[in-house]
């Protein structure tokens, strides 16, 4: 989108050593320091990697972010992490609504839009994410379900990204068509329009699913997609760096 500049971020979701995740975040500063892309680069690492990773990467071009994060400010909830607590160690951002939290832990939009309230007032920015299901696209039900997503996962004064991953799409190698991304991510974009006015025409919309280097290029380029939410491929830096060169 005009005057938006693209983020790729990278989901690392459950993987790694401390040490495997401090090499990869190296090589991603390294690769990026030696030929900068054109986009922001986001690592959300496991909550016991942050810290470690926050402060090797700070002033270094690359931000790091939690992958969940609790609705409360503090309290008694055993093993779970507030956004305050994600902000104190050093992340810029946090990833919320995943479809594998969603269908993991029960998570509902409501659930999400809370979460989405509390990261904001940590101060971080959340990276919310909506997407049907194979069978909801085979229903011709995709777009009415991501409005819906997002009219309640979003919170009233909502400022941060949106991830359109279709769930079908995640750690599958499939894609939707460059057509069937670009209609989906023109009605995210009217209907962030439509709720937040200006604030919603600037708003990045990643799009995520199955993104590679041989595919990023094509899809980077089509209208409303702001960037990617990477995960298989953002656990090899050389992959992670060629889709970032691609914006
Ligand atoms: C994700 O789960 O956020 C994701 C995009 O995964 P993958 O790239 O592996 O499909």
């Amino acid at each position: 989108t005009p005057g938006i500049r693209p983020l790729i971020a990278g989901n690392w979701k459950m993987h790694g050593t401390l040490r495997e995740a401090a090499a990869l975040a190296e090589a991603v500063r390294a690769g990026a320091a030696a030929s900068p892309p054109a986009a922001d680069l986001l690592v959300c690492p496991p909550f016991p990697h942050i810290h470690v990773l926050a402060v090797a990467l700070l002033g270094q071009g690359v931000a790091v972010g939690g992958q969940d994060c609790h609705a409360a400010a503090k309290g008694a909830h055993t093993g779970d992490v507030s956004a305050a607590m994600l902000r104190d160690i050093g992340a810029s951002h946090v990833i919320l609504g995943h479809s594998e939290r969603r269908a993991d832990h029960g998570e509902a939009d409501a659930d999400v839009r809370a979460k989405v309230a509390a990261a904001l007032a940590a101060g971080l920015v959340p990276v919310v994410c909506v997407g049907e299901t194979e069978a909801q696209r085979l229903g011709g039900e995709a777009e009415a379900v991501v409005r819906r997503q997002l009219a309640e996962s979003l919170p009233d004064g909502f400022a941060g990204i949106i991830a359109y991953e279709p769930v079908w799409a995640i750690g599958t190698g499939r894609t939707p068509t460059e057509g069937d991304i670009a209609a989906i991510h023109g009605t995210i974009r009217d209907s962030l329009a439509a709720r937040f006015g200006a604030a919603g025409q600037g708003m990045r919309i990643l799009y995520g699913g199955s993104m590679k280097p041989g595919n990023a290029k094509a899809i980077l380029a089509l209208a409303n997609v702001d960037g990617g939410l990477v995960g298989g491929a953002s656990l090899v830096a050389a992959d992670f760096l060629a889709i970032a060169a691609s914006a």
